[in-house]
């Protein structure tokens, strides 16, 4: 992996999709590179009213940006072969409802051998592992994929990998305060045939489940983990080494009118915004502790003094802590829409991206 902060942005501005440019959407929000920023620098473009605004990241993926591009952005390759040497990750998507995060997380479900084109990140990650394990084997040792779903939805979390959804207690480790929800189904990955199963599995529930119970699924956070357990010397377990790979499809974060409607409606809104308030309160609290000199954790100075993180204050939260307080990279996936009619959102996104990269 590379040697920025602790958090990374990579922003991804989708195209237009049929039954947008069916209904004439005008697309408001281009990709231009930017000179003089070094590699990689690109600016977005959003006009608004004829005003035209711009934000700049190290990273940004246009309409044309192909999944395994995006694989590539956030260094997926580097995030499973960190887990092979002890080191965890984290990818979150971030963006309203309709910005793409569910494509680029997910993306169309099939076959992993090889991923299809459509395929999104965490399948692809899947087909990287499963490479990673067979190099490990190759020279004498042994790996171990356990794969949970956890969809938090109105500050409860709930199983994505068994058919009813059940809802799961969070509890706090005795050790080490890391939060766990409890009771969960964590899949052994063998290989592709037991990674497409478990993401078919957890992708049909949260859709079927929220149907069932009357959720809006846009509004729930889908949690995804993959433990990967690595035996350098096959059974000797001296020197093993244990880490997590999380990636996080998270809800819509655009805020709801409340329309004054009855408690269901509303609580579901509070709480929601709760796990994306807590979140966005973390994420801010490490954009600021990484921010030393060019961008880096300050070194050889005093050491700045820690921003209190309030991990657990929501559900989402207490479930991230192990990653997001740990040395974990953390890398902030924001999508936009291109599209006149979600302009603001579009613009909310940006500024949220630009405050933590
Ligand atoms: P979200 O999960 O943020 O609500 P989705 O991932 O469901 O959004 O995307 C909304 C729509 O846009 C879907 O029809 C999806 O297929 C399409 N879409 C999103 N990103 C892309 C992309 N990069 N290329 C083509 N279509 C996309
Ligand atoms: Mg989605």
């Amino acid at each position: 992996m590379d040697e920025g902060g602790k958090l990374e942005v990579v922003l991804r501005v989708r195209p237009l999709t049929a039954e947008e440019s069916a209904a004439d959407e005008q697309c408001v929000a281009a990709v231009r590179s930017a000179g003089g920023g070094g590699p990689g620098q690109a600016e977005v473009v959003v006009t608004d009213r004829g005003v035209a605004r711009s934000w700049r990241f190290a990273r940004v993926l246009g309409p044309d940006a192909s999944q395994t591009d995006v694989v590539h952005a956030v260094d997926a390759r580097g995030a499973v072969q960190g887990a092979r040497a002890g080191h965890s990750a984290c990818i979150m998507c971030h963006g309203s409802t309709g910005s793409g995060k569910t494509h680029t997380m997910l993306g169309r479900l099939s076959s992993l051998e090889p991923p299809s084109r459509l395929a999104g990140l965490l399948p692809h990650a899947f087909a990287l592992l499963l490479e990673e394990r067979e190099a490990v084997r190759a020279a004498g040792g042994r790996q171990d994929l356990l794969f949970g779903a956890i969809d938090v939805y109105n500050e409860a979390a709930f199983d994505l990998l068994e058919e009813t959804t059940p809802r799961l207690p969070v509890r706090e480790h005795s050790i080490g305060g890391a939060f766990f929800a409890a009771g969960a189904q964590w899949r052994s990955i063998e290989g592709a045939a037991d990674a497409e199963a478990a993401l078919a599995d957890a992708s049909r529930h949260r859709a079927v489940g929220a149907h069932a119970l009357n959720r809006d699924s846009s509004r729930s956070h889908a949690v995804f983990t993959v433990m990967v357990q690595t035996y350098p010397h096959g059974g000797a377990t001296a020197a093993a080494r244990s880490a997590v790979l999380v990636f996080v499809d998270l809800a819509g974060s655009e805020r709801r009118k409340q329309t004054g409607t009855s408690g269901h409606a509303a609580e579901e809104s509070a709480a929601i915004n709760k796990s994306l308030l807590a979140l966005n309160r973390c994420v801010t609290a490490l954009a600021e502790a990484g921010a030393g000199v060019d961008g880096r954790p300050s070194a050889g100075v005093a050491a700045p003094r820690r921003p209190h993180v309030p991990y657990r204050s929501s559900v989402l939260t207490r479930l991230l802590r192990s990653v997001l307080d740990g040395p974990a990279q953390v890398k902030l996936l924001a999508c936009v829409s291109p599209a006149e009619s979600q302009v603001e959102h579009t613009t909310a996104t940006l500024q949220y991206a630009a405050r933590a990269s």
